[in-house]
């Protein structure tokens, strides 16, 4: 078998959450009916410190969802230039919702608070386009997986209400800056009044994420996923499999961080310029292939060859996502791997 480490999505639901799954009660999730999505809605937005959760199949949806309740068509949202909702979510906001995008560039997508809210244009009238909302990635994908600081979190949100913006977090990983930070869900919860959150990344659920706000705006938002597309029936058999993921793999992502902090160790041991292991703060290892004489798609292809797949995301990047399914052994199989793919 391939070791797999193209992203924490590639997990595949283990034998005692198939029979969660297989447990699980249900009903018409489009009537409310689903005591399991109903439950797992409830739970997670408890977690955040949230009113309410809506359950949908993918993280793209609950962001777009979040943003369409924060920002009106022809208004503008702003976030990091390699945002998840920027660059990976096909334009949606501006398809769907009619929402358009400035960005602002970061660091290994390192929040800086004064760089969002220096760009921010609430109110402009009628020549220029009013900002109403900011988008905050944790942990940041793009970045390497890199946790923001809490502190520059709050210094947002300071600002934000000051201007009468409001705040998203998409939180597909906030699982992972947790276990990192210590930081609590509902600390992260605080600052923000939309959050999306992923179940099947590194939680290892099938499929399934969930929006949390308010009361108010998820009534909305459950109008709109529905107008989407995204009106599911029997679908606690999903939620069945994010509950389990709830119960028992939020802690051990610590040995996903710890096996990525691994990796990164041993191939700047080979090449110091391909990364900074201080710049590994969970799960995902980004290499820059730039000093290299050899490029993301041919690393990529060596290191296939010899059975570890791997993303090719640039020109000159790879990124290596370790997960529920990768262990010790293969950490190290897949550190020799590198060594020989890297300097042959
Ligand atoms: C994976 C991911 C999402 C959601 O992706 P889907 O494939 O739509 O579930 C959102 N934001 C970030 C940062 C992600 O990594």
């Amino acid at each position: 078998m391939a070791i797999d480490l193209r992203s924490d999505t590639v997990t595949r639901p283990s034998a005692a959450m198939r029979e969660a799954i297989a447990q699980a009660p249900v009903g018409d999730d489009v009537y409310s009916d689903d005591p399991t999505v109903n439950s797992l809605e409830e739970r997670v937005a408890a977690l955040f410190g949230k009113e309410a959760g809506v359950f949908t199949p993918t993280g793209s949806l609950a962001n777009q969802l979040a943003i369409r309740m924060l920002v009106a068509p022809g208004e503008e949202l702003i976030a990091e230039t390699n945002s998840h909702i920027v660059r990976a979510e096909l334009g949606a906001a501006a398809v769907f919702s009619g929402i358009t995008t400035r960005t602002f560039p970061a660091k290994n997508g390192l929040l800086k608070a004064s760089d969002a809210l220096e760009i921010a244009r609430p109110n402009s009238g009628p020549y220029l386009v009013s900002t109403t909302a900011i988008a905050v990635e944790n942990t940041h994908n793009f970045g390497g997986g890199t946790v923001q600081p809490i502190t520059e979190i709050a210094a947002l949100r300071k600002g934000a209400a000051e201007l009468g913006l409001a705040l998203h977090l998409d939180g597909a990983r906030i699982w992972n800056a947790h276990v990192a930070s210590g930081v609590s869900f509902t600390e992260y919860g605080r600052y923000f009044d939309t959050i999306s959150v992923c179940l099947s990344k590194g939680l290892g659920a099938p499929i399934g994420s969930v929006m949390l706000s308010t009361k108010e705006r998820v009534g909305k938002a459950r109008v709109w996923r529905k107008r989407y597309g995204a009106g599911m029936r029997q679908v606690g058999l999903l939620a069945a499999g994010a509950h389990y993921a709830l119960d028992n793999n939020i802690a051990r992502l610590s040995e996903d961080h710890r096996r990525a902090q691994e990796l990164a160790v041993a191939i700047a041991a080979i090449d110091s310029s391909l990364i900074d292991p201080t710049t590994v703060h969970t799960n995902i290892v980004g290499l820059d292939l730039t000093a290299l004489p050899i490029t993301a798609a041919e690393l990529a292809a060596r290191c296939k060859d010899a059975g570890l797949w791997i993303s090719a995301l640039g020109p000159q990047y790879v990124r290596l996502v370790t997960h529920l399914d990768f262990d010790d052994a293969q950490c190290a199989e897949a550190i020799e791997i590198l060594k020989k793919a890297l300097v042959a």
